[in-house]
């Protein structure tokens, strides 16, 4: 069974072919197209270079097409992009302007170039659906919470391959099943004693910490929309309210300014002035750049914030996990974060923590209490699997 999942950017289109057999699954190509002014020539591109590589003969091989897709009004868990499910994507086109106007328009073309082959997202939602009713809510009137206005949590599939994969190094193959089969059961699958507590540190363009309780979220620090939580790249993570209203009377923004300025020019990008890219950001602050210091500083901060958060809410911890393009390759980061945690088990083995990048790794000495790793993320490995399941168990 050939899946193809796509990942869709404003200004970008990237693709994995994995395959399944039986028990095997197989990446079979990936590639990626930058800089793309059009998107259905890029799908073709795409395609053409699927066919030339032999992997399928026509586009009648794929057995359907998965998107990570991240949020919809209404709608979560690995559903079929029906053109109803794509209008609820387009009615959050405002809370998510860096994410849904790229997948609404991607989808609706491969809708036209594909008829014949099943299109089937997992919301980055859809990990979230058994948080406790507490790590749901804002403090709003409850019209606001009926509309919609709640903590949904972001990079489902990131923390999701984040509590199977560390289950699995860890010697729980019980936890790794329970989160292998999370969709089709709904968490079910029992598991042992003693409990697993793992907190997901996915550092990257988007950032967001997990609490895991034997394989399920019971918290994100990402909210309502893309823009909470941690600073991100260029968009602005958690941030009073009454700041709005404050900047549009202060300094004379409209409201469609402070969207933007929110989702583009904030975030590690708006804190140090020099890049959205955390490599310039570490490079300026080597030279002595004292907003790129800040930033850097003020993300650590952000992170340990959300790490004392989930070490209560757990009651303790048994492994800490970096992930993604900062937390797999940055090891000073890394450092900043677990400095000083000795009193709760978390220590690096510092010549282990700098040697690690992009690999497998655990860079805790090997008898301190927690378990520090480092794993790879592989969102669309978890998106291809879910929409497999999809098919097998989706009645036409
Ligand atoms: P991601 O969203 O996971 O692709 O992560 C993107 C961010 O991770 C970039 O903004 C970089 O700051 C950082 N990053 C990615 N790859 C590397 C690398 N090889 N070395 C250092 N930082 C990296």
């Amino acid at each position: 069974m050939k899946i193809l999942v796509a990942n869709l950017g404003s200004t970008s289109l990237k693709w994995r072919l994995f395959d399944f057999a039986g028990d095997g699954e197989r990446l079979l190509h990936k590639g990626g197209f930058e800089r793309v002014s059009d998107h259905s020539q890029a799908i073709e591109d795409c395609l053409a270079q699927l066919q030339q590589s032999g992997h399928i003969a026509t586009a009648g091989d794929l057995a359907a097409v998965g998107f990570k897709t991240v949020l919809a009004r209404g709608v979560t868990g690995c559903v079929r992009l029906d053109e109803p499910v794509v209008q609820a994507m387009e009615a959050y086109n405002t809370i998510a302007p860096a994410h849904n106007p790229p997948y609404v328009k991607g989808i609706r073309l491969f809708a036209r170039r594909l008829p014949g082959v099943p299109l089937v997202g997992l919301f980055e939602t859809a990990f979230y659906q058994w948080l406790p009713d507490a790590a749901t809510r804002y403090g709003v009137p409850q019209s606001w919470y009926e509309a919609g206005v709640r903590r949904w949590g972001f990079h489902g599939a990131s923390h999701k391959y984040i509590a199977e994969r560390s289950a699995e190094l860890l010697g729980r193959p019980d936890v790794a099943a329970r989160v292998r089969h999370l969709y089709l059961d709904g968490g079910a699958t029992p598991v042992g004693e003693p409990p697993l507590r793992v907190i997901s540190c996915h550092l990257g363009g988007s950032s967001s910490l997990t609490a895991l309780r034997n394989g399920l979220a019971i918290g994100n620090s990402l909210g309502l929309s893309p823009q909470s939580g941690l600073p991100h790249n260029n968009r602005v993570g958690d941030l009073d309210a009454m700041a709005v209203p404050l900047v549009m009377r202060t300094l004379g923004l409209s409201l469609d300014e402070v969207e933007h300025q929110l989702c583009r020019e904030a975030g590690l990008k708006g804190v140090s002035g020099v890049s959205n890219d955390l490599r310039d950001i570490l490079a300026a602050a080597a030279q002595g750049n004292a907003r790129a210091r800040a930033a850097l500083d003020f993300f650590v901060h952000e992170i340990r914030r959300w790490l004392g958060a989930y070490l209560v809410a757990l009651g303790g911890l048994e492994a800490l996990v970096f992930t993604a393009g900062i937390g797999e390759n940055r090891a000073e980061i890394r450092a900043a974060v677990c400095a000083g945690l000795e009193a709760f088990g978390i220590a690096l083995d510092p010549a282990q923590n700098t040697a690690t990048r992009a690999q497998e790794a655990l860079i805790s000495p090997p008898d301190a209490p927690v378990k520090v790793l480092v794993i790879p993320t592989n969102e669309e490995l978890v998106v291809a699997r879910e929409v497999k399941r999809f098919l097998e168990n989706s009645p036409n």
